[in-house]
């Protein structure tokens, strides 16, 4: 285990703890009384740092665009309700309308309908928002060509110098696509005939992922979790079918990802609790060890 030094208060609880129980406990106290312990303790010394993935939400934020005759979904609008003023003289707040799926936002698997009969963001258990993260680093290869699709390779690549996705974890694609997020012509990145051009998922790595290994589900920088040539795959959007068919999520609109270890960190994205639900902008943020 990482941090065996670090552990100072939670191991003399661990050692009190062991000798008032003549030590027969002993697997069962450490189970109890390190892990918070030591997660608080390495928040309070610095050693663990938290990391914002999430991208401001202003009538800026870029929205996915479909091709007609599809209905579009409104972006983020703020509307100010007082500000210290004759409508509330000691109080600012506003009032927000946005879709389920605008900025960094949380895909539920009833968001597709190969997962119609699968949970929404309601019905999920609380557990299933926090995993470990494997960053796959694949800034490179998009900067050859933004269309990039991820496949099975490109997970197994990873896996050669990291070791096996771990069970529960969120597969997060680094592309350095974060760095455009508020400018939405360079996010959608139109090509000469206005078809978006970003990176992401496919068939080949949500069948794999989903069949062959155990994931909490799939994040990416970009406006989806799709690749944008995924409009075009048969079936349309492979990875969202694949992956929310077999009751994974999804997370898009990702900030700070390369400021991610390949592997190490553990993600948090909690959406809100919106009954029937389909997805839900999301504040995600990392627990990431400093070495
Ligand atoms: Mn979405």
């Amino acid at each position: 285990m990482k941090g065996q030094r670090g552990l100072g208060c939670g191991a003399l609880l661990v050692a009190l703890a062991v000798a008032r129980s003549g030590g027969g406990e002993a697997d069962q106290v450490r189970e109890t009384a390190d892990p918070l312990a030591a997660l608080v303790q390495g928040l309070a010394t610095g050693r663990l740092q938290v990391i914002d993935l999430t991208q401001s939400l202003s009538d800026r934020t870029p929205v996915i665009q479909l091709p007609p005759p599809f209905a579009d979904t409104p972006g983020f609008e703020k509307h100010l309700i007082s500000n210290f003023d004759e409508q509330g003289p000691a109080w600012y707040w506003n009032w927000f309308r946005v879709g389920e799926h605008v900025g960094t936002h949380f895909d539920a698997p009833c968001h597709w309908i190969t997962g119609k009969d699968q949970p929404c963001v309601d019905g999920l258990e609380a557990r299933q928002f926090i995993g470990p993260a494997a960053v796959i680093d694949v800034t490179a290869e998009v900067r050859l060509d933004p269309n990039f699709v991820a496949t099975r390779e490109t997970i197994l690549a990873w896996e050669r110098q990291h070791g096996r996705v771990p069970p529960g974890a969120w597969v997060i694609l680094r592309t350095g696509w974060g760095a455009r997020a508020a400018d939405a012509e360079a996010f959608m990145n139109p090509g000469a005939d206005g078809t978006p051009r970003y990176p992401g998922f496919g068939k080949d790595s949500a069948e794999f992922l989903t069949q062959e290994r155990d994931v909490l589900g799939v994040g990416t920088e970009a406006i989806g979790t799709d690749a944008a040539a995924g409009a075009a795959a048969d079936p349309p959007f492979p990875n969202h079918a694949i992956m929310h068919g077999a009751g994974r999520f999804g997370l898009t609109q990702l900030a700070n990802v390369d400021r991610l270890p390949a592997a190490g960190a553990v993600v948090i994205a909690a959406p809100l609790k919106i009954e029937r639900g389909s997805g839900s902008p999301v504040r995600a943020i990392a627990l990431v060890p400093t070495r």
